[in-house]
């Protein structure tokens, strides 16, 4: 099957006792509405999907069990075998109900995938992400009537006058200045009772605490392997965009893709008019003969993107929304038909790529502390390549590729004075050596975001000590215009965020 997109991206769902009208859908994701409803036997079950041309392939019902899916699964082939031989199973979708049917919902432990999921049984909905928590999902609970929806701006309007005012839900963050709204962690499934509004989180995948001892060759060999099967999970049989940089995690990617593809890969890279990595990634385009392409941004519409992509990820991490600027204006810049891409986004985190650090405690110290606070950023979302109408996936952060990554003993993420020793090794036959020991470039580095927010900031009369805490400051005022009140992000200006804030720090001086 070759798809550029998953059937459905994105959702709406509303699960409740009796009758009422499911509030109207708002996303950020481009794509077509399709409305779904299924009245169960217990309970209303309304969807409406965001999807691409086939709406029906998201949904699946069998009996009293409905089930929407966005997103897609990775290990389909080792699933397929749990099912008895015979079944009608074509769809991502219905091979999630199949398994709900046989491990309730313990099912979501099996899946590998990039996905938010929501499924209406008898009394309960639930409500399930990926290992990763890739697919942001929010809910909004209250007795009689649970909402769910994979961005916070379609659950708003829902929280406004009539009751909902939500309820608590365990172990879930709550979102800023939205009442009663929730997001569902990461690796979890959340069962909730619809008569009451109460949920019981179940967690479904956490990430290794342990460490592995592996010979090098066993453990580069591995690497390989695995993340080859991620990249191709990933391609679907069509001719992927990799978006590439020339470092190590997007070269690895766009050499195993290229293995993958019929005919030349397609690649892309971005830079500004401050700063780009153009004859790095053209080094690893020409190695591998692919389909090049290079786009610039001048530093003032990048800057001028912030409330994008704010929107798209609805993350307030200033860090994090540095990393999504540049991607934000690459994919914005991205015209024609949809398209699937490839990137070698987070491998940094399970190798402690960013922190340049030699010593290994410290390095070890990164991965337990990175790994355990990802959730919650939305560095992965889908969305950011979603407002455009293209499909984004993170090999690097395929439950496999993690399971293997994570446990491996610092000393092979560290080795001989190099960083990310062991992915280096790994792809040392695929790519130029010059690639191979090439040192680290965050993409907020290699665009200049870094230093231009700084400079927007100071130019603005922000003090240097002060810098971080007023970009943090920016992303909030931008978050609460985008997400909470509603305006479109061309209607939000960062120049004037900018300016509001530089005034509010230079009151309290
Ligand atoms: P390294 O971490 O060693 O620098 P990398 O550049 O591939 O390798 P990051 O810098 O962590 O990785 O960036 C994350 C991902 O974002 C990249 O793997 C790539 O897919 C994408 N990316 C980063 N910079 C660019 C760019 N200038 N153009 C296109 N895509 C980019
Ligand atoms: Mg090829
Ligand atoms: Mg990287
Ligand atoms: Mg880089």
């Amino acid at each position: 099957m070759a798809h550029t997109l998953p059937a459905a991206t994105g959702f709406l769902v509303s699960a409740r006792k009796g009758g009422g009208q499911a509030p109207g859908p708002v996303f950020a994701t481009r794509g077509a509405h399709e409305s779904v409803a299924e009245a169960l036997r217990n309970q209303t079950f309304d969807a409406v999907l965001v999807h691409s041309g086939s709406p029906g392939d998201a949904v699946a019902r069998a009996g009293d069990t409905a089930l929407v899916l966005a997103g897609e699964l990775y290990n389909r082939e080792e699933l397929l075998t749990l099912l008895p031989s015979g079944g009608d199973v074509r769809t991502d979708a219905q091979l999630v109900l199949a398994l709900l049917g046989i491990y309730d919902l313990h099912a979501f432990r099996l899946l590998n995938g990039r996905f938010a999921a929501a499924a209406a049984l008898g009394d309960r909905l639930l409500l399930a992400t990926d290992h990763a928590g890739s697919v942001p999902l929010y809910t909004l609970p209250a007795p009689g009537r649970v909402l769910a929806a994979t961005e916070i701006k379609a659950l708003v309007p829902a929280t406004a006058g009539t009751p909902p005012a939500g309820r608590p839900v365990a172990d879930a963050r709550r979102v800023r200045r939205v009442p009663g709204v929730h997001q569902v962690p990461a690796g979890t499934v959340l069962d909730l009772d619809v008569r009451t509004g109460t949920a019981v989180p179940h967690r479904t995948w956490a990430p290794a605490l342990s460490r592995r001892v592996r010979s090098e060759a066993d453990a580069t060999d591995a690497v390989r392997r695995t993340l080859e099967r991620a990249v191709e999970a990933r391609t679907g049989g069509t001719t992927p965009l990799v978006v590439l940089s020339g470092g190590i995690d997007s070269s690895g990617v766009a050499a195993l893709a290229a293995a993958h593809t019929d005919g030349p890969l397609d690649t892309l890279s971005m830079g500004t008019d401050t700063a780009n990595e153009f004859a790095e990634a053209r080094v690893v385009a020409t190695h591998l003969g692919s389909a090049h392409r290079e786009i610039t941004v001048p530093t003032a519409d990048l800057l001028g993107q912030l409330p994008y992509a704010i929107w798209a990820s609805e993350s307030v991490d200033p860090d994090i929304i540095e990393y999504l600027l540049p991607l934000t204006a690459l994919y914005r810049a991205l015209d024609g038909p949809a398209r699937r891409i490839l990137t070698g986004y987070g491998a940094d985190i399970p190798l402690a790529g960013m922190h340049r650090e030699d010593r290994l405690p410290q390095l070890d110290t990164a991965v337990a502390f990175d790994m355990a606070t990802f959730d919650g950023l939305n560095e992965m979302t889908p969305v950011l390549s979603g407002i455009q109408g293209h499909w984004s996936t993170h090999p690097y952060w395929d439950r496999d590729v993690l399971d293997l990554l994570v446990p491996l003993e610092a000393g092979l993420k560290r080795r001989y004075g190099r960083d990310k020793w062991v992915l280096r090794e790994a792809m040392s036959a695929l790519l130029p050596q010059e690639t191979v020991t090439r040192p680290k470039l965050g993409v907020h580095e290699g665009s200049g975001t870094t230093s231009s927010f700084s400079l927007l900031l100071m130019d603005a009369g922000v003090p240097d000590a002060d810098v971080h805490r007023a970009k943090s400051l920016v992303v909030r005022e931008i978050f609460d215009r985008v997400v909470v009140e509603g305006l479109p992000p061309a209607e939000v200006r960062t120049a004037d965020a900018v300016h509001q804030v530089a005034a509010r720090l230079k009151e309290t001086e």
